[in-house]
């Protein structure tokens, strides 16, 4: 038997991969379609296996499932600009997708982690966001309404599985999470920014840069997912998975500029000229991660300056190598 990853060459699956891969010495079987993600990002190993399909085909889901005894669900349509550039794509990999998934292992009882986000909370006013918390969701003639709804369903549809199948399921809101290998390509704000400074382009900070994020290490990240598959008491319940300190995009923008020591000018670029008129965003956004601390006994690392660091080192390499 085998832990399944799906997305597992993605930016957070690959994390996780390498985790699972030294913590818990057992077989890692990665599902990836490679279109986000990168088979270079996954280390060498022989309990490594890597399976190159689509989590939209049934019948191999079922397969890869049935395989394993237990499964952490990250494939998934991310990034604002991909979710608002290929609609169809996300609804359909991050609806039908993880049906596939849970019913494949609720057939079995094969516990299931459930990659879910932020999203989920729209763009709610009441900072910070707790996991039963109303949710205030946009028109449906704005793609990214559509993301935030189609994670909503895939944690609807964990939840009956729990209720109606006693299905193991852990349910995480993944906030905004940075690392290396994260790449800037899908309008990830930290690796676009770093990028930036770095060629000592114009740092681009869309709308007036008033608005706030918090970020969390992808190490920590991986971290908190593998212990709370572990944990009994996560069983059935819904957590938000982020850092709790928040930071504005202008703040940031002027941290990464400082500690890259770049020639970068800070731009303005308003949003309708990044994105389409109908682009809408959440002002504030951060995580009551109560839960998260009451169930594992920790919170993640609140220093920004040295997530920022890791990031920086590894552009800085990437640079050196290919050049
Ligand atoms: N952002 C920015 N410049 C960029 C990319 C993003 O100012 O080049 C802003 C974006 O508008 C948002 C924040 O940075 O307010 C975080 O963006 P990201 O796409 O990383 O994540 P989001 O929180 O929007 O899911």
């Amino acid at each position: 038997m085998t832990i399944l990853v799906t997305g597992g060459a993605g930016f957070i699956g690959s994390h996780l991969v390498e985790y699972l891969l030294v913590e818990t010495g057992e077989s890692v079987l990665v599902l990836d379609d490679f279109s986000t993600g990168r088979e270079g990002s996954l280390p060498d190993s022989n309990r490594l296996e890597l399976v190159d399909g689509d989590v939209c085909d049934q019948e191999s889901i079922e397969d890869l499932v049935e395989r394993s005894k237990s499964v952490y669900h990250l494939a998934a349509a991310v990034g604002v600009e991909k979710v608002v550039d290929e609609p169809l794509d996300s609804l359909r990999t991050n609806v039908e997708g993880t049906r596939y998934v849970l019913d494949a292992a609720a057939a079995d009882g094969t516990p299931v982690f459930v990659a879910s986000s932020s999203e989920v909370y729209g763009k709610s006013t009441a900072i910070p966001f707790g996991e039963d918390d109303d949710r205030v969701i946009g028109p449906t003639s704005v793609p990214r309404w559509g993301y935030a709804n189609a994670k909503a369903l895939d944690e609807f549809y964990a939840l009956a599985h729990h209720d109606e199948n006693d299905l193991p399921v852990v349910i995480g809101r993944f906030f905004n999470t940075v690392g290396p290998r994260q790449i800037g390509e899908y309008g990830m704000v930290i690796p676009t920014f770093v990028e930036q400074a770095l060629d000592d382009d114009p740092i681009t900070v869309y709308g007036d840069g008033t608005q706030t994020r918090t970020f969390m290490h992808v190490h920590e990240t991986v971290e908190a997912v593998h212990e709370l598959m572990n944990e009994p008491e996560a069983n059935g319940r819904v957590f938000n998975i982020g850092s709790s300190d928040s930071v504005s995009i202008n703040d940031l923008a002027q941290r990464v500029k400082n500690l890259t020591e770049s020639e970068s000018t800070i731009e303005h670029v308003p949003f309708e000229e990044a994105f389409d008129e109908d682009f809408e965003e959440p002002d504030h956004r951060q995580p009551d991660i109560t839960r998260l601390r009451d169930t594992l006994g920790w919170t993640p690392d609140s220093d920004l300056d040295r997530i920022l660091e890791d990031v920086i080192a590894e552009r800085r390499d990437d640079v050196e190598v290919s050049s």
